[in-house]
């Protein structure tokens, strides 16, 4: 049985890690503020002797000093907003995480020995003039606009990965998620999946921004959060970034022609102003996760959608 740290663990893609860690018989110690995270999405494994929860910001350095720290092997770092919505409203704080936050749990790795794997983005190459984006792409990314404390911040933090990876020897990976979905999403997170999920069982109008001819690449949870243990689990890993994602783009358009089939065709389809900066094409290179892990999604978009759609209307 190893102890595992995960901070933002009432999140969505936290709760699915933290579920699946203490099923496989490990103790897993969550950290969160609950800023975007919610208590029902933890409350199964508050039941279980194997999980601890502690409610802190984990940007600030008070809750690093307790005891039971000391005994923790793996950090999983995921806490930040990851919505364009919750991030550009709490700007501040999601530059403050990704920093900042980062720093301590690279502290709390380099003090207990523990191996970190720290979730950067897609967002780091911006809005990208290569495509697909291998990892030694450099992106295009502006630091004057409403992404940035988000785009730029994940940046600084793959930073500090490296000054600690290179200065202290600290064991770190990295992991550039895409665009991740299924159940577990808010209703109202503000990502387009869930947006469209919501609006098409709600009976709204489903609200594309822009023409909807943008492409993302979208991957089902499950599998990211495989290829995040991977990493963690993995030697070849150590030291490295690596992109976590789905090859097969869409067009923000197909995924709404999609949604609105799969929920019996009757929605409607709205267009909307494109926000800033908002990247036009998006799709990772995964041959680095396929030839290091062994990694690759195996649930596409239509089935993705299909499970993710029957659990929202249980
Ligand atoms: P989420 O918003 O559902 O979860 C983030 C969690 O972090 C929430 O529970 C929130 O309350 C918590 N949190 C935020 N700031 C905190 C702080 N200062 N201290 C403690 N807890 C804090 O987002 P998610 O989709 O689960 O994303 C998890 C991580 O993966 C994030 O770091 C995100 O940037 C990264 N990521 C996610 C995706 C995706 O598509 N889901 C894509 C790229 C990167
Ligand atoms: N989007 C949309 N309608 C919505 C929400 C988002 O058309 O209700 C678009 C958004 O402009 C972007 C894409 O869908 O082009 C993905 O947005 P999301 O916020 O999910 O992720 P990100 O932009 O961070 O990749």
């Amino acid at each position: 049985m190893k102890t595992i740290l995960i901070t933002g663990v009432a999140g969505f893609l936290g709760s699915h890690l933290a579920k699946d860690l203490v099923a496989e018989g490990n103790r897993v110690i969550g950290v969160d503020n609950l800023s975007t995270g919610k208590m029902s999405n933890i409350d199964t494994l508050l039941k279980n002797d194997n999980f601890v929860f502690i409610q802190a910001d984990a940007s600030s350095e008070k809750w690093l000093l307790l005891d039971s720290l000391s005994d923790v092997r793996e950090i999983y770092h995921l806490a930040s907003p990851a919505s364009p919505k919750y991030y550009q409203s709490a700007s501040l704080e999601t530059i403050s995480i990704n920093t900042v936050g980062t720093m301590h749990m690279l502290e709390l790795a380099r003090r207990t020995g523990a191996k970190m794997l720290y979730t950067s983005t897609s967002e780091a190459y911006g809005d990208p003039d290569v495509h697909p984006q291998p990892e030694h792409y450099r992106g295009n990314v502006n630091t004057w606009g409403p992404r940035a404390c988000y785009d730029e911040s994940k940046r600084l933090g793959e930073v500090f990965c490296y000054e600690y990876f290179h200065k202290f020897q600290v064991d770190i990976r990295v992991a550039r998620i895409f665009n991740t979905y299924s159940a577990g999403l808010r209703s109202d997170d503000g990502r387009v999946i869930s947006n469209f999920v919501d609006q098409a069982l709600t009976g709204k109008d489903l609200t594309v921004y822009g023409d909807g001819m943008q492409t993302r690449s979208f991957c089902y949870a499950d599998d990211t959060i495989r290829g995040l243990k991977l990493m963690m689990e993995k030697e070849a890993a150590s030291g490295e970034i690596i992109n976590i994602g789905n090859p097969t783009e869409h067009t923000i358009l197909e995924l709404a022609e999609y949604i609105d089939q799969l929920t019996g065709g009757n929605c409607r389809i709205t267009f909307h102003p494109l926000p800033i900066d908002d990247p036009k094409q998006r799709r990772p290179n995964i041959e680095k996760a396929n030839n290091l892990l062994g990694w690759e999604p195996v649930i596409d978009l239509k089935e993705g959608l299909r499970r993710m759609i029957r659990e929202y209307r249980q």
